[in-house]
């Protein structure tokens, strides 16, 4: 949390309150935000677009690209209330605070349009050919690999089990036993998935807020997620909770036959 809905929704929302606008400094309030040298690189460029790749935001700026990582608990706000700020954006317009309670976010500078190490195309604009031929790379359980961000890009815990329910697919169901139709089925289903999430702003489960600091609603709407012990919306048989690769995962044991 935040996955790719969630980045997909801020980066919507903070695109107008700050494109064409000029970073005059920026305040490191804790040294897990970034490095100092971010706020000497980046002093003085334009915010020219923003940009997203998985759950990667970028400020794309005049000569750099500014990588915001929400992992957990991060967030971006422009003018919505921040009760841990730290690290602050002040620039011609308004101050961009970047806020987070937990600390796993950061944010680095990187050349201009250069990508994170390790990270796979983005699930949203990856082919239903390139999705099934990556998959075909790999064996074992499909879960873990969806998880996986050096693989596919943007997929977290609650996406995860979403898209292998709509797809019909056991989320220990291995890699060798499903079939192409299958996955490119599962790619289809995926990105309704996303499509649909973005639409709604994206999942609050916990504390997520978009940049002006609204919730999202597609929690609302989640099948199996977080769901143990309530009706199948297909079949109603109870939705299971079991663990695959250390991640509580919700699935139907009728619709998502192993
Ligand atoms: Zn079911």
């Amino acid at each position: 949390m935040p996955e790719l809905p969630e980045v997909e929704t801020i980066r919507r929302t903070l695109a107008p309150l700050v494109t064409g606008i000029k970073i005059l400094s920026m305040e490191i309030l804790s040294p897990r935000a970034a490095a100092p040298s971010v706020a000497s690189l980046i002093a003085g460029q334009t915010i020219v677009a923003l940009a997203r790749h998985g759950k990667y935001l970028f400020l794309d700026l005049t000569r750099h690209r500014l990588a915001v990582h929400l992992r957990m608990t991060g967030k971006l706000l422009v003018g919505a209330p921040s009760s841990h700020p730290r690290a602050i954006i002040h620039t011609s317009g308004p101050d961009i605070v970047f806020d987070d309670i937990r600390q796993f976010g950061s944010i680095t500078c990187l050349g201009k349009d250069d990508l994170p190490p390790n990270l796979g195309p983005d699930l949203l604009s990856i082919s239903p050919t390139d999705f099934v031929s990556a998959l075909a790379r790999h064996s074992g359980a499909i879960k873990p690999v969806l998880l996986n961000q050096a693989i596919f890009a943007g997929l977290g815990n609650i996406y995860a089990d979403e898209a292998l329910f709509r797809a019909r697919i056991h989320p220990r169901a291995r890699l060798a036993h499903l079939s192409r139709t299958r996955l490119r089925a599962l790619h289809a289903r995926t990105g309704e998935l996303l499509i649909e999430a973005i639409g709604c702003g994206g999942s609050s489960i916990s504390d997520y807020v978009d940049a002006s600091g609204s919730r999202g609603t597609f929690q609302l709407r989640h099948q199996v997620y977080a769901r143990a012990g309530h009706p199948c919306p297909v079949c109603s048989t109870p939705i299971r909770r079991i663990v695959v690769a250390q991640r509580g995962t919700h699935f139907c044991p009728r619709c998502q036959r192993p």
